[in-house]
């Protein structure tokens, strides 16, 4: 009988665990080690900013406890990195100074905060927010300081983020280049709805403008915007998207793209080594996002224990709440596309959906009434009409 394999996977977020889960799924013997650089198990990060303003702590965040790991014979490393790998001989160096000879490896390593380079990014005061340990600095800051916080990106982190500081008492201007908010998930009509909302909670925007530069004396002081504005910050959080963490495959070798290029078993070019999540490119897209993360970890795991797996690709929905503002967005909603749209605008009820020339739904937004959300995300799912009759 074949020995059993060894599988490591590096990165312990939702496609490391994921992936580790659907190999004990496929094959009962194998070996499996999940090496994470963070000093904390898997957790829901997307949960963080509850965590920044203090409506969530630490274990409440954690989303698999040690019986987990126990019960499907996972050796969890926490704390501990993958540094570098040989593909020819099929091993790694880990930062505790294990080597590790792999039989399959995943690269599950994420992304990383993008600060743009602005004048002034190194002063303290300025902020990322993608960790628990992030979230926690951000709060003991935010609560010290007290004052007025400038958030650079006015997509779903940037406003969750403004929220939150919000919530601890600091004045929050929010500054995106692009004219409306969340321009990834809405329209500019969407846009302009939420942002009626969060300026009634006493946010306040600047559109269609950047950060020139970030002023202090050793500490931020406050933020010059490209016409002249400067608005006083005594913290300047900026949520200006990600990058996804490709150094170990490019020092391997590996083919790179935005991400870590991977083919539909989410196999890399180097045979053997996969990759899921933020840190892959998949069909040239790299999603960034918790449900294309978990579909792809899965679905990369069953292919390192042998299934025949075929991943095309993710529907991308994101399903939010911010201030108590429930918005439901999925598929395609860039309105130059399609044509033929259908909205309702009732105050604070905003609702668009999106088809293609055939009457199929393609997209939709939906904000603060969520109850047609199943039924829509199966049409644009399925490609299927829906509404004025289809559904
Ligand atoms: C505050 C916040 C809110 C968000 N909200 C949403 C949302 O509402 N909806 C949504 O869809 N998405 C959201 N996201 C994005 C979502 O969290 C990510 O898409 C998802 O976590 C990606 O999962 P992943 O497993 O690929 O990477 P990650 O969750 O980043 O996990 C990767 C892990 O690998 C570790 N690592 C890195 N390098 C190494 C190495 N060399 N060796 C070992 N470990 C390594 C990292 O430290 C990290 O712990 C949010 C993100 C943040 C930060």
């Amino acid at each position: 009988m074949a020995n059993p394999s060894t599988y490591l996977v590096a990165g312990a977020g939702v496609a490391g665990i994921e992936a580790a889960a659907a190999i004990r799924d496929n094959d009962n013997d194998g070996r499996i080690l999940v090496a994470g650089a963070e000093p904390h198990p898997f957790y829901a990060r997307l949960r963080l900013c509850e965590l920044v303003d203090g409506r969530l702590e630490v274990d409440r965040l954690v989303l698999r406890k040690e019986d987990w790991y126990r019960d499907h014979r996972i050796e969890l490393m926490q704390g501990v990195r993958l540094d570098n790998i040989e593909t020819g001989t099929a091993t790694a160096r880990l930062s505790d100074g294990t080597i590790v000879s792999f039989d399959r490896l995943l690269l599950a390593t994420g992304s990383t905060p993008f600060v743009p380079p602005i004048s002034g990014a190194e002063l303290d005061g300025v902020c990322t927010l993608r960790t628990i340990d992030d979230a926690l600095a951000l709060r003991e800051l935010a609560s010290r300081e007290s004052g007025s916080a400038v958030v650079v990106g006015g997509g779903l982190l940037g406003l969750e983020v403004s929220v939150a500081l919000s919530n601890l008492g600091m004045s929050v201007t929010v500054v995106d280049v692009s004219p409306w908010l969340l321009s990834r998930q809405l329209d500019p009509e969407g846009g302009e709805v939420i942002r009626g909302i969060l300026e009634r909670r006493g946010l306040e925007f600047r559109t269609a403008t950047t950060v020139e530069s970030i002023s202090g004396h050793g500490r931020v002081e406050g933020v010059d915007l490209a016409g002249g504005e400067h608005i006083p910050a005594s913290l300047v959080l900026v949520a200006a998207g990600v990058r996804p963490n490709v150094r170990v495959a490019r020092e391997a070798g590996i083919e790179i793209g935005r991400g870590i290029i991977v083919d539909d078993s989410l196999e890399t070019s180097a045979p053997g080594v996969f990759a899921a999540g933020d840190c892959a490119e998949h069909r040239g897209r790299v999603y960034g996002i918790w449900p294309a993360s978990q579909a792809q970890g899965r679905a990369a795991g069953a292919a390192m224990a042998g299934k025949d797996v075929r991943y095309e690709g993710t529907t991308p929905s994101n399903t939010l709440k911010i201030a108590d503002v429930a918005v439901f967005s999925i598929g395609r909603v860039d309105v130059e596309a399609r044509p033929d749209t259908d909205t309702v605008r009732d105050k604070d009820v905003y609702r668009r959906l999106f088809r293609d020339s055939e009457g199929c739904l393609n997209g939709a937004i939906l904000i603060n009434d969520l109850s047609e959300r199943k039924a829509i995300a199966n049409a644009v799912e399925a490609g299927t009409p829906y509404g004025h009759g289809g559904g």
